[in-house]
């Protein structure tokens, strides 16, 4: 089956539930017994609930997956991820994770006993040479924010498989619409399907996937064990985001084409970042491993901190905000928001210069959107 039908009919089936056709929201914390022991599959909602049972086994279906696992966030996932390894094992991570990835494990597992190096993942030689005899996990991010680099998740994938270790991608950028990094040989797939997969901005929630049976065991143990859970509306929210997920997501690339088309054109735009394009440093591992190029945008003016500030504020379309992947098209503005409390020499290191701004494309009239950019570019 494809995609689409996939997403609308895996996982489900009406005639458990009196025909409804979509998933009753349970709000039950406990279960009948009919004796002690003795029940239907369901006794304690943290350790299970029809309802997240359903988002994950139609999550599961998507990434090409025999098992989904569902969290109250996305770093919820994460943390019962990393959870998996013990007291010495050392980690190869992204150097440009998501913030929250980096902060849980730089203060919180560090203090714990895991080891950390954060390298760039688009090189694989880059990772190989970070690889210790203790490593035990990779954990890479493609896209990646804001810069949108693309690592080449098959490459390091097979080279975590020779040297033992656990291949884990963040896929929240892409969605297994557009990239399934189960089918280019990872081990795990995990998302905060706060963003595209949920799709609408009104709710924060966790998955991740794989096929390996033992690994979803241990997972799930962790998930019951630590009780980063989500409740019966929020995993209804996400299972209904979900059916519209392939439609959301080219409508948003069909978008984010054509504003990459305007930006480029543009004379107060210098530099445009977009794995589409022939000069992004990644074009060819993009081209490969995704099904189109996604629909984050970022983008440089010549200007100040304060000019970049200006372009973003006072829009009537954008909505000025961190987060991503809603219907609603979002921008932010790095060096005063999410990267603010880099210290400016690390930033422009980064390529985060003043006036880069990060766009999230979302399914308005393209022609609106970009006269609302228009008016942000002519405003300083
Ligand atoms: C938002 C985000 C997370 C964290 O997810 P939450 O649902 O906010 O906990 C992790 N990775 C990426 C790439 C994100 O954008």
């Amino acid at each position: 089956m494809h995609f689409d039908t996939i997403a609308i009919h895996a996982g489900y089936n009406p005639f458990d539930h009196f025909g409804a056709v979509n998933p009753p929201v349970f709000l039950s914390s406990t279960f009948a017994q009919a004796g002690p022991g003795k029940h239907q599959g369901f006794d304690y909602a943290r350790s299970g609930n029809p309802t997240r049972k359903a988002l994950e086994a139609q999550f599961a279906a998507l990434e090409g997956a025999e098992h989904g696992i569902a969290f109250s966030s996305g770093l919820g996932a994460t943390d019962a991820i990393i959870k998996l390894l013990n007291a010495g094992d050392h980690v190869v991570c992204a150097d440009d994770v998501y913030g929250g990835t980096f902060r849980i494990f730089d203060k919180t597992y560090k203090r714990l006993g895991l080891e950390f190096t954060f390298v760039d993942t688009t090189s694989v030689d880059n990772v190989r040479a970070a690889f210790k005899a203790n490593t035990k996990m990779l954990f890479i991010e493609s896209p990646s924010n804001p810069m949108l680099k693309v690592s080449d998740i098959e490459a390091l994938a097979k080279l975590a498989r020779s040297k033992g270790a656990l291949c884990v991608v963040d896929n929240t950028f892409a969605t297994p619409y557009l990239q399934q990094p189960l089918s280019l040989g990872a081990d795990i797939v995990m998302h905060s399907a706060t963003k595209y997969l949920g799709g609408h901005s009104d709710v924060v929630l966790g998955v991740c996937a794989t096929k390996d049976e033992a690994l979803h065991k241990r997972i799930a143990f962790n998930q019951n064990a630590s009780g980063a859970v989500p409740g019966g509306l929020d995993c209804y929210l996400v299972h209904r985001g979900i059916k519209t997920l392939g439609v959301r997501v080219e409508r948003s690339c069909d978008n984010a084409e054509q504003i990459v088309s305007y930006l480029l054109e543009h004379k107060r735009v210098s530099k445009v970042y977009y794995p589409a394009l022939t000069d992004h440093v990644n074009h060819d591992v993009a081209s490969r491993q995704m099904k189109r190029y996604g629909a984050m945008i970022s983008f440089e003016i010549d200007g100040s901190v304060a000019d970049g500030e200006k372009v973003v504020s006072g829009r009537q379309v954008w909505t000025l905000g961190e987060s991503l992947g809603g219907v609603e098209s979002l921008l932010e503005h790095p060096a005063s928001m999410t990267h603010a409390s880099i210290p400016r020499e690390l930033r422009l290191k980064a390529g985060l210069t003043d006036g880069l701004i990060r766009l999230s494309v979302g399914i308005e009239h393209v022609d609106d959107l970009i006269a609302d950019l228009e008016e942000g570019l002519a405003s300083y």
